[in-house]
């Protein structure tokens, strides 16, 4: 596991101009692997990597020197973010062609890599740091035991305050081997979708939509019938036999999704949703009641694992499972539109995912207090 803390840094004068330097060397470094590959592409298809980007920094070292008086740890983690940036743009639908950074339009940062103690956090009130030495820090929150230093962000905000974000690294809770293999979170939807902590998503059924355009399409015609007439009567009796097939198929989707997950997993993490707010949300329409399968899939899936002698976990619904990062911890805001979750941490990721990842991960912290308590 892995929990990102941020602490405010007083640097000297020295200090402050070694961190500037760091920001617009790592920034140079990136802007120029960037430029490598893109035109080794358009030469002749050659896709670049990592290691020759690292080749390359090399030469770069020696036409500028002045790059060697920043973090050289620093500048191969600026190739690391390129490199992760392309595999992004490969593997995250959305995630977009990496971009040129700018000093105007990109936030002025650098990562380093804690190597055998190269990074410290001091309860003296200091930050170590290669190269710039002990820098003064407010550490409002010292490092449990356990934790030890994985990487440092050293940032600057827009009105000049310096940033230290240390990724602490720690043994995940441990968990009987037993129930701790076979683990799965859900990021379950309304409307019977979900994505799992494996990346696998249930994509629904087509016959549930093809039959969802046929409910609407009569009850359109109900309306042009007159009330009471016996047309109107036949029309009620058809569009309660669609409602009532729509919903036979809908159970049976959610019998079959259930029983699978039941078989497949040891341990179920789901988000307990708040049903109430859910189907007053949706309520008028006339998805909401077909809609509500939540509920009805949760005592599925709870009843299956309990007759199976497995465990199904049900995180609060307040739980900050879509806005916070499943790779560091940090909380970002979200809007609704955006599908991709992205933090400084270098994490991209699909929206939903990152959110069962998280369930998974808290509903597992979760047996394992209830685990604590019993034994
Ligand atoms: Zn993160």
């Amino acid at each position: 596991m892995n929990k990102a803390i941020k602490y405010r840094l007083y640097p000297t004068k020295e200090q402050a101009e070694y961190f500037l330097k760091c920001f617009g060397c790592c920034r140079f470094v990136y802007n120029q692997a960037l430029n490598w590959r893109i035109m080794a592409y358009n030469a002749d298809r050659t896709c670049l990597n990592y290691n020759d980007t690292a080749y390359g920094l090399v030469a770069l070292k020696r036409i500028y020197p002045w790059l060697k008086e920043a973090d050289s740890i620093a500048l191969q983690q600026s190739l690391r973010h390129l490199d992760t940036a392309f595999s992004n743009f490969f593997k995250v639908k959305g995630a977009g062609f990496p971009k040129f950074k700018s000093r105007k339009h990109n936030r002025r940062s650098y990562t380093t890599i804690n190597q055998k103690g190269t990074v410290a956090v001091s309860e003296d009130k200091y930050i170590k740091l290669p190269k710039a030495g002990k820098v003064k820090a407010r550490i409002h929150r010292s490092p449990e035991s356990g934790w030890n230093i994985k990487s440092t962000t050293i940032s600057m905000d827009s009105d000049g305050k310096f940033y230290a974000s240390v990724l602490y690294e720690y043994e995940s809770i441990t968990i009987p081997v037993a129930i701790s293999n076979n683990v799965i979170g859900l990021d379950y939807k309304s409307n019977g979708l979900y994505m799992d902590s494996n990346g696998n998503s249930h994509t629904g059924h087509k016959y549930y939509r093809a039959g969802q355009a046929k409910f609407a399409k009569a009850q359109r015609k109900l309306k042009n019938k007159a009330i009471g007439s016996s047309n109107y009567k036949k029309q009620q009796l058809k569009i309660s036999k669609i409602h009532k097939h729509i919903s036979n198929q809908r159970l049976d989707d959610l019998h079959k999704t259930s029983t699978k997950i039941a078989n497949q997993y040891d341990v179920v993490c789901v988000e307990s949703l708040n049903m109430k707010a859910m189907s007053n949300k949706s309520f008028g329409n006339g998805k909401a009641t077909m809609d509500n399968g939540y509920g009805m899939f949760l005592n599925m899936l709870e009843y299956k694992l309990n007759n199976r002698g497995k465990y199904f976990v049900k995180v609060d619904k307040w739980y900050p499972s879509s806005q916070t990062c499943c790779e560091c911890g940090r909380i970002h805001k979200l809007s609704l539109n955006d599908r991709i979750y992205r933090c400084e941490c270098g994490l991209t990721m699909d929206r939903d995912l990152n959110a069962a990842i998280n369930i998974r991960n808290e509903g597992l912290n979760l047996l394992y207090e209830q685990y604590q308590k019993v034994g």
